[in-house]
Order: structure tokens, then sequence, then C-alpha cells
């Protein structure tokens, strides 16, 4: 593993830490008003889009920025340095069906879609799970039937994130029900809003709605929006989901690696039991210390993990480490917050929850909304079991 720059690298650091410095929102949106999220999200997707810093990992050609693994990893780095807000209603389009376009869409498709995603004009939201298929995605049972130019849709999905803001779906069908499970499925562009299709929002312990139920009753959606062949929609979808558990969440490690500095901040100015503050606890500093031991070697597997991929050009099933480590070392570092917290927390209202900006700040009310919002982390994007088996069958070579 090589872990130092170039001087081009440090270059291209320098020049990212200072932009950011310039021009990153130094306010943050209200963390429960969606629409005023997204709204915030489009306006700074737009001024990274201008600046030529959207789609940083997305080729040249269709408009990104066609940056390198360690330049993807700099950039995140600095931009989870900055503090600065992540456009997370953008996250499907500018890192799913984007590149999932980009892979596999038609000229037409790629023409239409990409450079409003990438100026950040359109949401996208993901319809894959359903109540019935989460883990086992290839069990889905929405169907689609072909009738003349259109597929229609009839089924349900669930989790959808952001359904109730977004334009476009990338959505997964039955279109063969007698192939074999992972043969007869369709991914296909859904434009939102459809007659025949019906949303319920999903409230969450964390005082959020930031997903929805979407129900589909005899939707009709153009055959044209058929991404890839139709009945070919696994090797789509698989297509998306490594995109998923790619360089998509380094900026999100980066930011953790803030926030447990925040909590040993917090340590120093918190009494506990019979020491004057937190940090003089002896226990309590051998835990703060191992979380920032933690912290670091979740870097370094980080950057041996996109060494590596920089030198083979193959993503490894490392990254299913890396994410596992991460969601449950996420959840220490709340955990440790609300140990530190005491019963304050107990006044903490769902309803009220003020936005993460606090957090950044030492508030107690966004630690509890980290905290509860981070049980979600180990079930996204592939639950910590399916990260274990991938774990267990790809890096470990254990039978089966
Ligand atoms: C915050 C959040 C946002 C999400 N956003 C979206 C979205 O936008 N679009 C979307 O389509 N989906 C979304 N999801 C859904 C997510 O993809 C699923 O929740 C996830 O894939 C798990 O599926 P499931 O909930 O059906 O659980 P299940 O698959 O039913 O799993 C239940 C339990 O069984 C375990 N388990 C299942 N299979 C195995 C196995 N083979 N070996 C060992 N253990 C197993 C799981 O680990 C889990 O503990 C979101 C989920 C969350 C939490």
């Amino acid at each position: 593993m090589d872990i130092t720059f170039t001087p081009e690298e440090e270059r291209f650091r320098a020049e990212a830490r200072a932009w950011l410095a310039a021009n990153a929102p130094k306010t943050q949106p209200p963390e429960h008003d969606l629409k005023a999220r997204s709204e915030f999200d489009r306006a700074w997707q737009r001024t990274l889009y201008e600046a030529g810093y959207a789609g940083i990992s997305w080729p040249k050609e269709y408009g990104g920025r066609g940056a390198s693994l360690m330049e993807q990893l700099i950039w995140y780095e600095e931009f989870a340095r900055s503090g600065a807000h992540e456009p997370s209603t953008l996250f499907v389009g500018l890192n799913h069906g984007g590149p999932t376009l980009i892979a596999r869409g038609s000229d037409a498709q790629k023409a239409f879609h990409l450079p409003k995603i990438l100026r950040g004009e359109v949401i996208w939201c993901q319809g894959f799970s359903e109540p019935g298929a989460g883990s086992d995605l290839a069990g889905l049972s929405t169907r689609a039937v072909i009738d003349g130019d259109d597929l229609v849709v009839t089924g349900q999905k669930i989790w959808t994130s952001f359904a109730q803001i977004a334009e476009f779906q990338e959505l997964l069908v039955r279109t063969d029900p007698e192939a074999p499970k992972h043969k007869g499925i369709t991914w296909v562009i859904c434009p939102m809003g459809l007659p025949g299709m019906e949303l319920r929002e999903i409230k969450t312990m964390g005082g959020g709605s930031d997903f929805c139920e979407v129900f589909y009753d005899e939707v009709r959606i153009p055959r044209a929006n058929i991404v890839g062949a139709l009945n070919d929609g696994w090797n789509v979808a698989m297509s998306t989901l490594s995109f998923e558990r790619g360089t998509a969440f380094l900026s999100e490690q980066v930011r953790l690696t803030r926030l447990v500095e925040q909590l040993i901040d917090m340590a120093r100015h918190t009494p506990l039991g019979g020491a004057a503050t937190a940090l003089a606890d002896d226990e309590m500093a051998r835990r703060l210390a191992l979380l920032r031991a933690e912290v670091e070697a979740l870097r370094a597997m980080t950057y041996r993990s996109v060494s590596r991929t920089a030198r083979t050009g193959v993503p490894s099933a490392e990254a299913s480490l890396i994410r596992l480590f991460f969601s449950e070392l996420q959840q220490r570092v709340f955990a440790l917050a609300m140990e530190l917290l005491g019963p304050q927390i107990l006044a903490w209202d769902a309803d009220g929850a003020p936005s993460r900006i606090t957090a950044q700040h030492g508030g107690a009310a966004s630690w509890v909304s980290h905290y509860l919002t981070a049980f979600a982390s180990t079930i996204a994007a592939g639950s910590k079991d399916i990260q274990r088996n991938i774990i267990g069958d790809r890096i470990l070579g254990l039978p089966r």
C-alpha cells in the first residue's frame, strides 16, 4: 500500500479545500422539512456543478470530473472536513441512477437524464425493496406485463427514500414470472406521480419521514424507459449496488472522525459521577481513546482498499468489511454519547428535533437524533448479516 499523495494530488487537495472554504454554504437546511432540504440540495449541487465539482467520479464525457480514485478520496475527505452540507436527497441520482445509466442506459436515456441529475435539477429514488423482498432482492414480486408500448406495473415497494419529493424512480419489476428468480426482472425508469401510483409516508423513530411505501395499480410506463434489456434487470441492478457500496460512503467516514473529536470535546466539559469531567474518568477516557483509534483504523482500511482498487482496477469485497466496521462503529460512537449525556437525553422530542448542525456544536438533541438514525446503518444498503455473509464467502473463503 502506498499512502503518500503525489504533488498533483496535494495540489488538488489544496484547490478543493480553498474552494470549499470559500463556497460551501455556511448554513444547513431544516432536517425534517424535506421540501426545504431538497431545494437547498438542488441549489448547492448547482453551485458544485458550475465549479466543476459535480459528479466527481463520473466520466468527463458525461459532464463529470473524471477524478481518479485517490482524487475522489481526497475530495470526500475535504468535503467532510469543511463541514459542508451533504446533498443527501440527490444521493440516488448521483450515486445509483446516473452511474447505472452511464453503464447500461441508451443514448437517448443518457442525453435526457444525465445532465439533469448532475445539475441537481431532479431527485431520484430507488424502488427495489418490497415487504417480502429486502436482503433477498431477487424474490421481488411487483409485476409488470407488456401491453403495446407500455409496461403495466402492479405491486408495492417499501422503504423508498425521498419518494415524496422525487421526480424519477429506478424501479425493479418482475416481467417473467416463469423464469428463475434472477432472470425475469427488468430495471425501468418510472416517472413519479403517474396515474395509479400512491405514496404513504413512513415515520421513523428519529422523527422524520424520509421514506415511503409506494403502491402501483396498473401504472403504465413506456417501454422506452427500460434500462438494459427486458428481463436483464438483475445484472443492471448489480451494477447499481456496486456503486452504492463503493466510494459513496467515504465522506460519511470522515464525518464520523469529526464527530468522535466532538465527543471527546464534550467529555472535557461534562461531569461524570465523582469525576469533575468525563475525560478525567479513566474508564471513559479509555473508551474514548479506543473510538479514536478505531476511526483511525477505519481510515487506514479505506486507504488500503482505495489504493488496491486504484492499482488493480477491480473493486474488492473489502468494501463490505469497511461498510460493516463503519456502521457498527458509528453505533458505538452514538451509544457512548448517550452515556455521556445521561438523563438529559430523555428530554428529546422527535417532532421538535432540531437540525444536525446542533450536533456539530455539541447539542444534546442532535446526538440523540444521530443515535436513533444510526440504527438504520446496519440495515440500509445491505444489512450487517448480509455484509458478514459476503466477507465469509468472498474474503475468508468459508464453506457455504
Ligand atoms: C434508512 C433506510 C433507507 C432505505 N432506503 C431504501 C430505498 O431508498 N430503496 C429501497 O429499495 N430500499 C431501501 N431500504 C431498504 C433496505 O435495502 C432493506 O431494509 C435491506 O435490504 C434489508 O431488507 P429487509 O428490511 O427486507 O430485511 P430482511 O431481508 O427481511 O432481513 C431481516 C433480518 O434477517 C437478516 N437476514 C436476511 N437474510 C439473511 C441471510 N441470507 N443471512 C443472514 N441473515 C439474513 C437480516 O440481516 C435482518 O436482520 C432502506 C432501508 C433503510 C434502513
